[in-house]
């Protein structure tokens, strides 16, 4: 959408090493006139020999045709077995009804997972316009751009047609109680149902992105922030097993570069947060320490359950005779501040500027050699490969 992210395959990958997470699914988005091959061939340029640890792609499906249903049975053979589809972004990500409904059918044929962003398109656009019209730009009312109910009536949408087409799907980075609500009656209904969240939805609320000033950009991503009430529902339902991952979304831009774009209009605003770097130490210093989850239900939601759905284990998110080395002995006595000044993330601001954190990896270690120690990079910087994966569960 018109920018980059700050954070390069090097730079992410040691982040999330240093943080405790030893494998990362990227986003291919291709543009709406691109053909899904080409868009790998450009993501494979930006990442081979360029990542610590190892990864893959899920690919995001931006139009519908026959080249495109063509090179999709021709990816998932390749061992990319998850689709991303956005209902929002409309005009360059969104897809219509029909693609919408054709792609999921050709994910239950494949029996890939299919990745859904929950925001209704038109409503996005439409309340963009009404703010605007209104002289409402700052980073404030991108909330009222995209409040709950258009996250709701998303995932209403996404799991209707899942439902008729038979797929599974997997809704991402549910940002509250309405819309988990919405999710959860789906999968009482029998469909085939998981549900995401990520860590900046459990820990930030609304108010950090309402200001003082222009400083609320740095908290701006989609779905945006809720009130803090959701966020009970959000750590209840991941104690209790309803949401099966906490994520990231990774996507950090800089506030003085890019961000700032957005200073008269909050819709040119890039969207996004850092979070891989700082993910399993947020978990586990305000989760398992103030319990509200297990340190098994962290182990699990954090690295179990993604490779079970992504089709990575047992090679990864196990401990066991045959699975990759990809450990994490984390150090619960360490007492440290989460800062941009300390980070490896390639961003210049920390959305958790100032928290303290209790505990961090203590040595990492990718297929059996040790990468970090000591909260240091330590390993090879090209060790990482491209993983192919099996088809979803
Ligand atoms: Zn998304």
């Amino acid at each position: 959408m018109g920018t980059v992210t700050s954070d390069d395959y090097a730079s992410v990958s040691r982040a999330a090493l240093s943080g405790g997470t030893t494998c990362f699914i990227d986003f291919v988005n291709p543009g709406r006139d691109e053909n899904p091959l080409d868009a790998i061939a450009r993501w494979d340029e930006r990442s081979a020999g360029c990542s610590a640890c190892d990864f893959s792609y899920h690919i995001a499906i931006s139009r519908w045709d026959d080249v495109v249903e063509r090179q999709l049975r021709e990816i998932v053979s390749a061992g990319i077995t998850s689709f991303k589809i956005y209902l929002a972004y409309k005009g360059t990500l969104a897809l219509t009804d029909t693609e919408l409904f054709r792609a999921l059918e050709l994910a239950a044929e494949l029996n890939v997972l299919t990745a859904v962003h929950c925001e209704n398109a038109a409503l996005v656009d439409i309340l963009q316009q009404r703010l605007l019209a209104e002289g409402k730009c700052g980073p404030e009312w991108h909330y009222w751009s995209r409040p709950p109910i258009v996250e709701t009536l998303g995932v209403q949408h996404a799991t209707t047609f899942a439902e008729l087409a038979g797929a599974s799907i997997y809704i991402v980075h549910t940002s509250c109680a309405d819309s988990l609500r919405v999710a959860m009656d789906a999968k009482l209904r029998g469909v085939n149902v998981s549900v995401e969240t990520c860590i900046q939805y459990l820990l930030l609320d609304k108010q950090y992105a309402e200001g003082p000033g222009f400083n609320a950009a740095k908290y701006i991503l989609s779905p945006p922030l809720r009130e803090k009430g959701n966020q009970d529902a959000l750590w209840a339902a991941v104690r209790d097993g309803f949401i099966n991952t906490v994520a990231t979304d990774h996507a950090p831009t800089n506030f003085g570069t890019q961000k700032s774009a957005g200073r008269d209009d909050f819709t040119k605003i890039t969207n996004g947060l850092p979070g891989v770097e700082d993910r399993v130490n947020l978990l586990y210093t305000y989760g398992v320490l103030k319990d509200r989850i297990s340190l098994e239900r962290l182990v699990d939601i954090a690295s179990t359950q993604p490779a079970r759905l992504f089709g990575l284990y047992p090679r990864k998110g196990a401990i066991a005779v045959g699975s990759d080395a990809d450990l994490v002995v984390y150090d619960p006595e360490y007492d440290g501040i989460i800062s941009a000044e300390t980070q490896m993330t390639n961003v210049d601001y920390n959305p958790y500027e100032g928290w303290s954190i209790s505990g961090r990896p203590d040595v990492v270690t990718v297929r059996g050699e040790i990468v970090v120690e000591n909260g240091a990079f330590v390993g090879d910087p090209v060790r990482g490969r491209f993983l192919k994966r099996e088809k979803c569960e």
